[in-house]
């Protein structure tokens, strides 16, 4: 996804994925994007207030033309370090973009 798309996704996540844990809004601050491939967006999610974090995995589907759908993935990484960011981060960079093995769509 290109900037724009990404900045809108962020948008829309800050205010539609509030803390899993102490319901908190995200901000801007707490929010790093770990890496972008294609139409899919990682991102590391934490929370200030309580040290909750996430990693959320967000995709873009074209359905028509005109619109087009945003699919959230979020996983809570309790007790995920800096430096497992990095590893992420950098994990991310080598990624092949199959999301689908990354982020199985069973519900939790
Ligand atoms: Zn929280």
């Amino acid at each position: 996804m290109d900037f724009n798309e990404l900045k809108e996704v962020i948008k829309y996540l800050k205010k539609e994925l509030p803390c899993n844990t102490c319901n908190k809004k995200f901000t801007n601050k707490d929010i790093s994007v770990l890496s972008c491939y294609n139409h899919d967006a990682v991102l590391h999610f934490n929370c200030t207030q309580c040290g909750n974090q996430l990693i959320v995995h967000a995709g873009l589907e074209e359905e028509t033309t005109t619109t087009t759908k945003l699919n959230v993935h979020a996983k809570s990484a309790a007790n995920i370090t800096k430096n497992d960011v990095i590893d992420i981060h950098n994990f991310l960079n080598q990624f092949n973009g199959d999301f689908k093995t990354l982020f199985p769509t069973e519900p939790n």
